[in-house]
């Protein structure tokens, strides 16, 4: 008995995917970032790619410049992660990053030490291609493809907004604050919640605050 599951994707949710690949591809093309819009469509057509010029691109950002332990995280989401985690909701990391046929190595450590980095906690984590249900009460993502699907298949899905998503219906959280709601009014409808437990820190900061105490009591 895991609780209540919260299926959290990684691309376009907590991590800025757009802005980590727009700088990877304006350096590749020796322009200023500010010329590929962040206002883009899910294919890139804005940014002049094609499904050929995207996968290229791609492979080299996450295979020689290990773009995905680079990207910027999404404001707000370590935070609300950790809050949502004291309040007992099981957060399961899922990522679509292996839907290509290579470089596997680089994104599964990479996203492993990103996650770390970005202070995000997690109870588990699953890597999948196609498939978009793993056994989650509610799950947010960014991707209209996965949305639908999982909605199809009869599952609660938060659409976290994004410029190539707004075709589709709510529930939709602009912030990670909206996020954090949702999920604890859906939470407590089932029954799952507990308070935080006493003399535990809060915040995304907190391992690291125990880290230097601990060592200034060694010290
Ligand atoms: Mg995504």
């Amino acid at each position: 008995m895991s609780g209540f599951i919260f299926g959290v994707d990684l691309d376009g949710v907590c991590a800025d995917y757009s802005e980590g690949f727009r700088d990877f591809v304006a350096a590749e093309r020796g322009v200023n970032p500010e010329t590929l819009p962040l206002e883009r469509s899910w294919d890139f057509r804005e940014w002049g790619l094609d499904e050929a010029e995207f996968g290229r691109l791609h492979h080299k950002a996450v295979s020689e410049s290990r773009m995905l332990r680079h990207l910027p995280v999404i404001e707000g989401a370590a935070d609300a992660l950790w809050r949502l985690s004291d309040a007992g909701v099981w957060i399961r990391i899922i990522t679509h990053r292996l839907y290509v046929n290579w470089s596997h190595e680089a994104a599964v450590s990479d996203t492993v030490a990103w996650l770390d980095e970005a202070r995000i906690p997690y109870r588990d984590i699953c890597f999948l291609g196609a498939k978009p249900q793993v056994e989650a009460h509610v799950y947010i993502d960014d991707a209209e493809h996965n949305i639908t699907a999982l909605r199809r298949a009869g599952n609660d899905v938060i659409v976290f907004d994004q410029p190539y998503n707004r075709g589709l219906k709510g529930p939709r959280a602009d912030t990670w604050d909206q996020v954090e709601e949702y999920v604890l009014e859906l939470a407590s409808g089932h029954g799952w919640l507990q308070p935080q437990l006493p003399g535990i820190d809060s915040g995304a900061d907190r391992l690291l605050r125990k880290k230097t105490s601990s060592s200034q009591d060694d010290g």
